[in-house]
């Protein structure tokens, strides 16, 4: 099975593999490194990553980008109003979640974000495939620190769908800590003082920060902090009004009022901003902009930081929200990682670097060491491929609390909320928690302060029902809440808990210290008595349920079968369009032929009814039938066709060989 982890960009996704030992970036069907996280919709197919990068301009309204940022959201959440500004595809309500109104097969189609990601997945995956000549299933996903549950559980639905197996996702900044550390032979001891590293990622969209504690064979994420709507395409929008504002006055155009002229501009404005990362002046050139106007212009560095002074003052306050939660200053900062695209912005740079008053090191590769963390995660959690152990621990960003109801019977004092993995709780994590029941029950887990949460996602995690319990009376019942490997919450089961019986039988009972709660510590939401330590119990397991915002097993066979459904279509397209290639090469490669190389080899007879037969073809693919006829259509004109033209080919080859054959044994007597 493979290794493989993929790091999800806005612009670009990256796939690292475990292969010949070490960890490669593969690289897709244009040899690129990097494949554009676009899916689009045609008349016939859909067409995905480059794809639907090269189609961009001239079917903007059914390419849809902006898939990680979209994945998980409700309509009504003010991140997809700013996405918006970012989107040319109709954004409209997909059940409870955002999805995308595009014109499929020449009907308008809606297709949830969930979805849409998967399709991106499954790009990304037969392209691994492909690369690797293998099948791919085990993965691990690279996701924004400062994706919710919903999120998180968004993208594991996505890569079911896809075919996927996520062994785990992994926060962009914690992978890139994980491909650091494992690099590094001069970590401090375990019983040394750590050392602590920043980890300072700026991409396209959002930029992200994480402070890193770090000892031989292990690391800590103490501190993470974010600012979602800081990146690349923030800088290129403020270019992108600067230059649409001079156009007005210098050509007299609005380059806003027309989309391919904003297509146009948008890539000419990050050609100019990369440029200005290297010289102090960039030149802009946009041939036949719109009305056949050429637009020109140029732009002094200065120009540009003035031009982005609003973005540039949030750049320390990140930083400092990190340090912040892992309390510590920063001078204790041992070096200050940089990776993503924007970090190559000179006045970024200077900024971070001015704030932490030390040089910035660049030893991560700025492209690629999140898709490569994530593939040492993923060889980490796999059979196939040994790696040294390195343990790695997140931190939770936003607090989770557990809610119930006051039981019937309660003390006035008891409780009916509790926040149980507060914000900086390490991650993976479990709580037991301790409740004094007569009666069957419900828990839910919410984020404490929705204030703090991405935009509009919903404070709701989700919701554990003990169904019943084992017998009359009140009864102490513990539930195990887990926040695993991934950052998502999950209920692992409730037990009733009694005390022995006065001469229990040996084999029913266990001490507490036995109980399989030991990786997590004990909160006590209710007054429950404490159990004594050590003290003989009987556990018996409650029946009950949980649910959360993963989406319905039903739902995910019925999207899992559509894009079945869609890949096979796409594949027909493709394999038809590429019959129909060989057809039209093989009509005008056979006349040549007919006249040149084959003449010796060929009668006149069967000369000319294959000459007549490849006209007939000829024509025929001119005609409406001929121009989107089936696979098998074109396949049978080539194979009639052929069935005249191998005989001919193989009398040539015969003749072409032999001398060549009989020159090389002369060689070798
Ligand atoms: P995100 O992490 O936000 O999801 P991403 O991972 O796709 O996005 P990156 O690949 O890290 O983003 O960076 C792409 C961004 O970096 C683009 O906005 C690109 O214009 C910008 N970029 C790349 N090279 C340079 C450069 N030399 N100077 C300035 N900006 C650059
Ligand atoms: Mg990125």
């Amino acid at each position: 099975t493979s290794v493989i982890g993929f790091d999800i960009g806005q612009s670009g996704s990256k796939i690292g593999a475990a292969r010949n030992r070490g960890i490669d970036i593969l690289i897709n069907e244009v040899s690129n490194r990097q494949t554009p996280s676009l899916v689009a919709f045609g008349p016939r197919s859909r067409v995905l990553g480059e794809s639907a990068k090269t189609q961009e301009t001239s079917n903007f309204r059914n390419t849809v980008g902006s898939l990680k940022r979209l994945i998980g959201r409700t309509i009504d959440d003010p991140d997809v109003e700013i996405e918006k500004k970012f989107m040319s595809a109709e954004i409209v309500k997909c059940g409870n979640t955002v999805g995308v109104q595009v014109n499929y097969l020449g009907e308008p189609t809606v297709f949830s974000a969930t979805q849409l990601y998967a399709m991106f997945l499954g790009r990304l995956k037969d392209t691994a495939a492909v690369e690797l000549k293998s099948a791919v299933n085990d993965v691990v996903i690279a996701v924004p620190v400062w994706y919710t549950d919903a999120q998180r559980r968004a993208v594991v639905d996505a890569a079911d769908i896809a075919g996927l197996n996520p062994l785990r996702l992994i926060n962009d900044t914690t992978a890139t800590a994980l491909g650091y550390g494992i690099t590094k032979t001069d970590l401090p001891a375990p019983n040394e003082p750590a050392k602590y590293i920043a980890f300072v990622d700026i991409g396209h969209s959002d930029y992200s920060v994480s402070i890193v504690q770090f000892n031989k064979g292990s690391l800590i994420v103490k501190g993470t902090a974010y600012d979602r709507h800081f990146g690349g395409r923030d800088l290129d929008l403020a270019l992108l009004d600067h230059f649409a504002e001079e156009f007005k006055a210098k050509y007299k155009i609005d380059v806003k009022s027309n989309k391919k002229a904003v297509f146009r501009l948008s890539a000419a404005v990050e050609k100019l901003k990369k440029i200005l990362s290297a010289n102090a002046l960039a030149p802009l050139s946009v041939e036949s902009i719109m009305e056949d106007i050429d637009a020109s212009s140029t732009l002094k560095r200065e120009e540009f930081e003035a031009l982005i002074a609003p973005l540039l003052e949030r750049t320390i306050a990140p930083l400092e929200a990190a340090l912040k939660q892992a309390g510590i200053s920063k001078e204790d900062i041992e070096a200050v990682e940089l990776i993503g695209g924007t970090t190559r912005v000179p006045a970024l740079k200077t900024r971070i670097q001015d704030y932490f008053g030390r040089p910035l090191s660049f030893t991560c590769n700025q492209e690629e060491a999140i898709a490569r963390g994530a593939t040492l995660a993923c060889a980490m959690l796999s059979p196939v491929f040994k790696v040294r152990e390195f343990s790695t621990t997140d931190t939770q960003l936003y607090p989770i609390k557990f809610v119930w109801e006051a039981s019937p019977d309660a003390e006035a004092d008891e409780g009916t909320e509790l926040v149980a993995f507060d914000r900086g709780n390490a991650i993976p994590s479990a709580k037991v928690l301790s409740f004094s029941r007569s009666q069957a029950f419900d828990v839910e887990a919410q984020y404490a302060n929705p204030s703090d949460l991405p935009g509009g996602v919903a404070p709701w995690i989700g919701k554990y029902t003990v169904k019943s319990l084992n017998k009359e009376g009140k009864q102490q019942v513990k539930l195990k809440a887990k926040l695993n490997l991934s950052g998502i919450l999950s209920f692992e089961g409730a037990t009733a808990i009694e005390d022995a019986p006065e001469e229990p039988e040996p084999e029913a009972m266990e001490t507490e210290e036995a109980a399989p709660v030991a990786e997590g510590e004990e909160a006590a939401p209710e007054a429950a008595a404490p159990v004594k330590k050590a003290k003989k119990t009987i556990k018996t397991p409650l029946p009950a349920v949980a649910s959360s915002t993963s989406l319905d097993p039903s739902l995910v066979n019925e999207y899992k079968e559509k894009e079945g459904q869609m890949a096979a279509s796409d594949k027909l397209v493709l394999e038809t369009e590429d019959r129909k290639n060989a057809l039209e090469e093989y009509v005008y490669d056979v006349r040549d032929k007919l006249e040149g190389a084959w003449k010796k080899y060929v009668t006149e007879e069967d000369k000319e009814k294959l000459r007549a037969l490849a006209s007939e073809a000829e024509d025929w693919l001119y005609t409406e039938e001929g121009e989107d006829a089936t696979k098998s259509a074109y396949v049978a004109r080539l194979d009639g066709l052929k069935a005249l033209g191998d005989p001919i080919l193989l009398r040539f080859r015969e003749h072409e060989d032999r001398p060549r054959a009989t020159a090389a044994l002369r060689e070798i007597i």
